[in-house]
């Protein structure tokens, strides 16, 4: 491992390894990344990895839809596949979301999104296994669909390794040296790295990480739970990608003959101590709602799941930032159950404040590190707050 890096990464996931990525694109490649275990090996290989745009905000919708135009466009824009495929986004809300699906929608289509509301008469066209009552209001992204984290993710940190990255793997960050008020070196297993820039991006990792150098970030681990499910493909060969914010749930096909489905109350647990696999009540639930969405899923079978980590901020929206008062300390931090669809212009962002000074591409302003401190928190349409 080397001695001294202009940059180091801490962490593997789908975001340190754009940031990585971008950072070469901008000429920056005397970098390291440390990953503490194996790349995606945290949230990003628990993800569902649903690329959908609507949000209440223009800072999280403008970055979806510019990074949709990244996995859609990849090898070309990175190099690699991104996996994705195009299956359409539905959103459902009930009636006491309506008018906050009227905004969101006016919202995203003054942005240039591609977005429209649709009618149950609409989606005998649209999506006509999908199943809507009296009183529930919808919307249709027709590019919206899932990527594969792992192809984003390795084909990112391999492009960044072309460029001239060091990328370190079950060797994890143990300190970080401040002197002066200005980042020093970073300590590893493998030893010590002096540098002048550090980037945590260290997924639910994080709030320990900054902890250490008394940093408080307010982080909060929440587990959500992943069904793998498979469908009658004879009744129900295809299905779009739902976002049920009436039922509190999201779901999407997986390949040719799967489903998977997103549920979970979303608790606080421990970040080494969580239950990683999935309660079956809770999944035999979801199921019902499920079978109430698309009533040919009544045939189908659960296969296996998991559970994995949100890292929540109180606002349900990342950190993207310096950290005030320590010269050369960075976070992208906190994405709260959205940060893979996130993730491309994730990377072209922090990687502009990190060489530039300031992201350029698009105002990341309103992701600052002290809106919270400030009061100034992002609001959300929505009462099912990963729709924020
Ligand atoms: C169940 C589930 C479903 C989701 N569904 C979606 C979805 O449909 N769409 C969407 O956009 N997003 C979704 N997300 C959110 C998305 O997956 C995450 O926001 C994103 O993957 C976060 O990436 P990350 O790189 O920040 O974190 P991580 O993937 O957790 O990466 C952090 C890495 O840092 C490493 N690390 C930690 N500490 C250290 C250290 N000290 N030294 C070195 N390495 C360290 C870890 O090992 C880890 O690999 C979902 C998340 C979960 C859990």
């Amino acid at each position: 491992m080397k001695s001294t890096a202009d940059v180091v990464m801490i962490g593997g996931g789908v975001i340190g390894a754009s940031i990585l990525f971008n950072l070469g694109r901008l000429g920056v490649t005397d970098t390291l990344l440390l990953e503490k275990d194996v790349l995606g090996s945290g949230s990003t290989g628990r993800s569902q990895a649903i690329c959908r745009m609507h949000y209440s905000n223009p800072v999280t919708a403008t970055m979806a839809w510019e990074s949709l135009g990244i996995f859609t466009n990849f090898d070309e824009a990175v190099g690699g596949e991104s996996g994705f495929v195009e299956t359409g986004y539905l959103v459902v809300v009930g009636q006491e979301d309506g008018a906050g699906l009227a905004h969101n929608v006016a919202m995203q289509y003054g942005l240039g999104i591609d977005t429209m509301r649709v009618t149950a008469k609409d989606l005998e066209e649209i999506a006509p296994m999908v199943s809507v009552t009296e009183g529930e209001f919808m919307a249709w992204e027709p590019q919206s669909g899932y990527a594969d984290t792992y192809m984003v993710t390795t084909s990112y940190a391999k492009r960044a390794r072309e460029m001239g990255a060091e990328i370190v793997l079950r060797n994890p960050a143990t300190a970080i040296e401040i002197s002066g008020g200005r980042v020093k070196a970073v300590v590893t297993a493998e030893g010590r790295v002096e540098t002048p820039v550090v980037v945590v991006a260290a997924g639910p990792w994080s709030k320990e990480v900054l902890g250490q150098i008394g940093v408080d970030v307010p982080l909060v681990p929440v587990r959500h739970q992943v069904a793998s499910i498979t469908r009658p493909v004879d009744k129900l060969p295809l299905h779009p990608t739902v976002g049920d914010i009436a039922q509190s749930f999201s779901f999407r096909p997986d390949g040719s003959s799967l489903t998977m489905m997103g549920f979970g109350d979303d608790e606080e647990v421990g970040v080494e101590t969580y239950n990683q696999g999935v309660d079956m009540d809770v999944m035999a639930d979801a199921m019902g709602r499920l079978t109430r969405r698309i009533p040919a899923m009544s045939e189908a079978y659960y296969r296996g799941g998991w559970s994995g980590l949100f890292t929540t901020t109180p606002d349900w929206h990342p950190i993207l930032d310096a950290v005030p008062g320590i010269d050369g300390l960075y976070c992208a931090v906190g994405f709260s159950g959205h940060g893979f669809k996130l993730s491309p212009m994730i990377g072209v962002t922090m990687a502009e404040l990190i060489v530039e000074g300031a992201a350029k591409t698009m105002d990341i302003s309103p992701l600052r590190f002290s809106r919270f401190e400030e009061g100034d928190l992002l609001g959300s349409s929505y009462r099912y707050r990963v729709l924020a």
